[in-house]
């Protein structure tokens, strides 16, 4: 299938990966906690309080959480859904596994979750999917910045108002994105 074609599927698809991540959030709501209950001084040096005391964590034994796209009839992602991942951030909660509790994926995940903020719940799946279409994983541009950001928290350097930063890189992707999508 051409990228076109694809992005097109996907976003077909987007009511229903809504739908299933509504779900998942109200299914764990009871397990969740707010960030600032296990968050590390580092952490609260970097974000504002109330981001940290607003956003809510779950810890996972088993795998985290994410949407069943082969099912959905997105074959495309079935190597993606099948990738193990430490984490996953749906609008305001982020989910972690039990064996990857580092302040450093925390960090990742709230990149994440400032970038939902930024474009709300339908804008980022588009923006994080067409980013997946056009460049695999690694290099989504939503997913690119937050590896960015966390390799320099892993080194102590960050910009100095890091939500502002991150909303702009988050608008500049959308722009980009915004462009390829057909006018409606
Ligand atoms: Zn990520």
């Amino acid at each position: 299938m051409n990228p076109t074609d694809l992005i097109h599927k996907f976003q077909s698809t987007l009511p229903a990966i809504q739908e299933w991540i509504d779900k998942i959030l109200a299914e764990h709501r009871p397990n969740a906690v707010s960030v600032s209950s296990l968050s590390s001084l580092r952490l609260s040096r970097v974000f504002p309080h109330d981001l940290l005391a607003r956003v809510q964590v779950v810890v996972v034994t088993g795998k985290v959480p994410f949407p069943p796209l082969t099912q959905m009839g997105l074959t495309e992602f079935t190597q993606l859904e099948n990738m193990l991942k430490s984490g996953i951030t749906y609008k305001d909660t982020f989910f972690v596994s039990h064996l990857y509790q580092t302040e450093s994926l925390y960090f990742h995940e709230l990149v994440h979750i400032i970038q939902w903020e930024r474009l709300g719940f339908y804008n980022f799946l588009l923006a994080y999917g067409v980013g997946l279409i056009q460049f695999g994983y690694r290099d989504c541009p939503l997913e690119r910045m937050a590896y960015s950001l966390q390799s320099g928290f892993d080194r102590g350097v960050f910009p100095e108002n890091i939500i502002n930063s991150i909303q702009q890189r988050t608008d500049a992707i959308w722009n980009a994105v915004s462009s390829m999508l057909p006018k409606t």
